[in-house]
């Protein structure tokens, strides 16, 4: 369960990009998130993990608050939080299967650095993942040779070695072939039925309707629609997109 209470982040240069957003998501659930670009999505997601830290509020991952944590707390609690970036953030020269094995560091108290540091059951970890993702024929294909889709998946499967409690992915179909979003969004999904809560930061609101089962909509930080996919009406959509992206 994650418990978001009056979230708010403004920016060093005084931009509001999260305002007083509360909202409690319970494990499991596949929850994707629209609006303008600016609207604040992406500092949501980041404040999650903390990627960003925010300027008030609370913000209750299985009780623990992240939102503030410090140092080993801090990592303890984001090691459980995997996340997936637009752009892959991968390391090109690496293979898949070294790429994957990354997503164990955050258990480790020193890097382990080298391959031969990490333990069998972490590699099992790492192999499996692969699996689970269809890309197991491309275990020691360095990352660099691997399509958009295929380095995706690779991320994915990084972030699932982590063991995460919640998995966020921010735009994870939009630097890849439009054919292969429905790939990706199968994918995360299915991690729900593992319990794994899945949040999503999706620009084509297609999508969004197709395999969401709730929507959170943003316009200008501020959290203005929050339902399933039946509950977003043309005239939501509207009020959701509201407003043009040099307002903001
Ligand atoms: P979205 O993901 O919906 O496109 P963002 O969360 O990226 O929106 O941005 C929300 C607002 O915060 C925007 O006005 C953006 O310009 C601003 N913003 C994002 N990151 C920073 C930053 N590091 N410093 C200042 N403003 C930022």
């Amino acid at each position: 369960m994650i418990e978001v209470q009056h979230l708010t982040k403004i920016f060093s240069d005084g931009t509001r990009a999260l305002d007083d957003v509360s909202l409690s998501i319970p494990d499991g659930q596949f929850v994707c998130i629209i609006g303008l670009s600016g609207a604040g999505k992406s500092t949501f997601m980041r404040c999650l993990n903390r990627l960003n830290d925010p300027s008030a509020g609370q913000i209750l991952i299985e009780g623990q608050d992240i939102a503030f944590a410090q140092g080993r707390e801090l990592r303890r609690l984001r090691r459980r939080i995997g996340f997936v970036f637009q752009q892959f953030n991968l390391v090109e020269r690496l293979s898949a299967y070294e790429n994957v094995l990354s997503g164990r560091l955050g258990y480790y108290g020193r890097i382990p650095g080298v391959l031969g540091l990490y333990s069998a059951a972490d590699k099992q970890l790492a192999l499996q993942a692969l699996h689970r993702v269809g890309l197991e024929e491309k275990t020691h294909t360095v990352a660099s040779n691997l399509s958009g889709g295929q380095k995706q998946r690779v991320a994915i499967a990084r972030a699932l070695v982590q063991q995460p409690k919640v998995m966020l992915a921010d735009e994870p179909t939009a630097s890849i072939d439009p054919k292969l979003s429905g790939v990706i969004m199968d994918l995360l999904k299915s991690f729900t039925r593992d319990g794994i809560t899945v949040i999503v930061n999706i620009h084509v609101l297609e999508l969004a309707r197709d395999y969401a089962e709730r929507i959170l909509g943003f316009n200008k930080g501020k959290l203005i629609f929050d339902g399933p996919p039946s509950a977003l009406s043309p005239a939501e959509v509207e009020r959701i997109y509201a407003g043009s992206v040099a307002d903001l």
